[in-house]
């Protein structure tokens, strides 16, 4: 009986993400490690196009840091309550990262696309790994943003003041992975070093709005 619900939501979870791609917009993936400047990137293309793109809200089981508002950073749960939702088949991918579980529900993404716009995904390696492996993967542009170096990633995430030292150690140690999993060919379609904010951003501007133009 089990068996045949899991059967059954993984079909209807295909059907949804079948139905979500046929969209003629693209979903931007853009993942790197965390200090890697992604949300400060994200902030800047949210400002300067305030009604192109719409941001995926995740759900997590970290707990906010100042400034985060539910609904707008996270949708902020317990473990208890996110693990329910996987076995609901909420979401499209989900990942452990430094001891908390993160994860983009099929609602996150459905409601940006409903608004006509689109949709952009902030996640981590497993779930681009993941949503590689879904239909969605023909509508998404993957796009790598990498520190400059590790060290340099070390002394922003310091700099960030939101890590204790262990959980700043994890997230080191995954970015080292990370940085390694951008080194396979073909798994990105774009690579922008964060090493100058304003280089940076336009080149996740160009190639984003390229896409855009090349997919209406
Ligand atoms: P932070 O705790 O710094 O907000 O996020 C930590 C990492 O989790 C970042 O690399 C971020 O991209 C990733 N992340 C945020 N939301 C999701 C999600 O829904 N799924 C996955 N797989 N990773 C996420």
């Amino acid at each position: 009986m089990h068996v045949l619900r899991v059967i059954q939501r993984s079909q209807i979870l295909r059907r949804q993400l079948h139905a979500m791609s046929s969209t003629k917009l693209p979903i931007v993936v853009l993942s790197g490690p965390s200090g890697a400047g992604k949300s400060t990137l994200l902030k800047k293309l949210f400002a300067n196009h305030p009604d192109t793109f719409g941001f995926s809200v995740s759900h997590t089981s970290r707990n906010p840091r100042d400034g985060e508002e539910h609904g707008k950073a996270y949708w902020f749960t317990n473990e208890d309550e996110f693990r329910k939702l996987i076995g609901e088949g909420k979401f499209i991918e989900t990942a452990t990262f430094s001891g908390n579980l993160y994860g983009t529900s099929i609602q996150a993404v459905k409601d940006v696309q409903d608004q006509g716009r689109v949709c952009i995904l902030d996640i981590e390696m497993e779930g681009v790994k993941q949503v590689k492996r879904t239909d969605l993967n023909e509508t998404c542009t993957f796009i790598f943003v990498r520190p400059p170096s590790v060290e340099e990633l070390r002394k922003r995430l310091e700099g960030r003041n939101t890590e204790t030292p262990e959980s700043l150690a994890k997230r080191l140690a995954q970015a080292e992975k990370e940085l390694e999993f951008a080194n396979t060919p073909g798994v990105h379609d774009k690579i922008i070093v964060n090493d100058d904010l304003a280089k940076a951003y336009g080149e996740l501007e160009g190639h984003i709005l390229t896409k855009i133009r090349g997919d209406s």
